[in-house]
């Protein structure tokens, strides 16, 4: 199928104001660059967990899966392993990769899995009406937390260079240009490629005002230096006022999972092969 209509003709139901319309926008904006540039969208399958994210599955007119929550990951990771031609892209939220399934973020780090992942970070459990997630700052108040969170948030950038990515990146949804240049420039990365998005949850967490006057592009620098990449990362800790970077923190090729397991699998088909065609000369 080609010119296809990117967006389904499935209900909205994200209110109005809420970042994930710019996140399904500069998707929508990327793939139609994608297949106007020759990609076959057959190719790109789209993953989501739980959550006000999620329905990304429902209104991008891509093959999807609606997986469960923490659990986007293992299933965006068994598709590329079962067929390493897809492009799979995978939503998740900040409740959905940075709690629940934290372990499953981290492993694919390591293992260098070529897919992408999106992180819808409002820094807040929005579909849920409102509670504190790992990203939300101290004090936070909300449906949990009515006097305020006691926990400092975590920094998913820093513990994703550590975990061993092989692209890492911020994005904030009031740039949404630089954040399809973001998106692009992972879904092309031959590895794991991590993008944090800043969101607007219009509802539960309007941090509109807080991240225009902090954001600021990353100057031009060598990308491959981890220490520069961490330094940077660790400038703004998702909390206070320091200033918050946007653009690429971090990039360097390495070999890929998917690539390893096919090896694997072809050394093993050559070897039955191989057996089988003994066995036949011996009959
Ligand atoms: Fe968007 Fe927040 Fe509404 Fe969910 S609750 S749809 S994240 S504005």
């Amino acid at each position: 199928m080609t010119g296809r209509q990117l967006i389904t003709d499935a209900q909205n139901t994200w209110c109005p104001g809420c970042g994930n319309f710019s996140i399904q926008h500069t998707l929508k904006n990327l793939l139609a660059d994608m297949e106007k540039e020759g990609k076959d969208l057959d190719t790109v399958v789209l993953v989501t967990g739980i959550g006000c994210h999620a329905k990304m599955a429902d209104y991008i007119n891509v093959n999807s899966f609606y997986s469960i929550h923490g659990r986007a990951i293992p299933v965006a990771t068994g598709i590329k392993l079962a067929n390493p031609d897809l492009t799979v892209i995978c939503c998740v939220g900040d409740g959905d990769a940075y709690a629940e399934g934290l372990d499953h973020l981290l492993f694919a780090a390591k293992r260098n899995i070529d897919i992408t992942v999106l992180v819808h970070n409002n820094r807040v459990y929005g579909l849920t009406t409102g509670q504190y997630t790992p990203t939300s700052p101290l004090g936070f108040k909300g449906k949990s937390t009515p006097a305020g969170t006691l926990e400092f948030p975590m920094n998913p950038l820093d513990l994703l260079l550590a975990s061993g990515a092989t692209y890492v990146a911020r994005g904030y949804t009031r740039k949404m240009e630089q954040l399809k240049t973001l998106v692009r420039d992972g879904v092309l990365h031959r590895g794991f490629s991590f993008i944090d998005i800043l969101q607007i949850c219009a509802t539960f967490f309007p941090m509109t005002d807080y991240y225009n006057k902090r954001t600021y592009d990353l100057p031009e620098y060598d990308r491959s230096v981890f220490d520069l990449a961490c330094s940077r990362a660790r400038e703004w800790d998702y909390n206070g006022d320091a200033p918050i970077a946007l653009g690429v923190f971090y990039q360097r090729e390495g070999p890929t999972l998917d690539k390893k397991v096919d090896r694997v699998i072809r050394s093993v088909q050559e070897r039955d092969n191989a057996i089988l065609d003994f066995l036949a000369s011996r009959q």
